[in-house]
């Protein structure tokens, strides 16, 4: 069963319906997806509201987990503490922050102001992570990702690495902007793999790091 913690629908810049993403996503072997529009304050209500109803509507009727959350993305770096927590009070169950991947280049700093607020919950893509920020992510929790996207996926390498040493949880997710982008069955086993991540590392993204993630969200 795959869990996905991290999707985009046509809403932004993807090219499904949320509705539709969720439905392929439950063909292609899901138990869970989060929806994770790009907001900032131009569209965060709306998508809260929008995405929201979808997921309400999928979790009524089908055997699937479908998360509202969103991924601040491009926000100026000291605005995100404040952001994040106005979109968990709108609904958002959970908060990614568009980290500093080398294929975008989004203010410095952002990695750093992600992993210190206690309302974002996933730093995804990081780019050139650093021990400073992995650090900041174990003390409040947050998740870092291992992505599946073309171009952010680059410095997966250097994320694992750092990460490791620091004790961060990892998460494997796909980033995806189109049905065509949702894991295949084995194939986050082999991102992980890819980056150097040792099988028993995998492992316990997939027996533990789900729960305590989870947990973190109340969910
Ligand atoms: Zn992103
Ligand atoms: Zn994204």
């Amino acid at each position: 069963m795959i869990y996905d913690f991290h999707t985009h629908t046509y809403l932004t810049d993807g090219s499904n319906s949320p509705i539709e993403l969720i439905r392929i996503a439950i063909v292609s072997g899901y138990k869970c997806i989060a929806i994770t529009d790009h907001v900032s304050y131009s569209n965060l209500d709306f998508i809260i509201s929008r995405v929201g109803k979808d997921c309400q509507l999928a979790k009524k009727y089908w055997d699937i987990d479908a998360i509202l959350g969103v991924e601040l993305t491009n926000v100026p770096a000291k605005s995100i503490n404040d952001m994040a927590r106005d979109a968990k009070e709108l609904g958002a169950k959970l908060v990614v922050v568009h980290g500093e991947s080398i294929v975008e280049d989004v203010e410095p700093g952002t990695n750093l102001e992600a992993v210190k607020s206690e309302y974002v919950d996933i730093l995804a893509h990081p780019g050139i992570f650093t021990s400073k920020e992995a650090e900041f992510a174990v003390k409040n929790g947050i998740f870092i990702e291992i992505s599946y996207r073309v171009g952010h996926s680059l410095t997966n390498g250097v994320v694992a690495n750092i990460g490791r040493e620091a004790g961060v949880r990892f998460l494997i997710d796909s980033d995806a902007h189109s049905h065509l982008d949702l894991f295949r069955p084995g194939i986050q086993e082999k991102v992980g793999l890819g980056c150097g991540l040792k099988k028993d590392e995998i492992k316990e993204i997939f027996e533990k790091n789900y729960k305590l993630f989870f947990k973190r969200i109340n969910y």
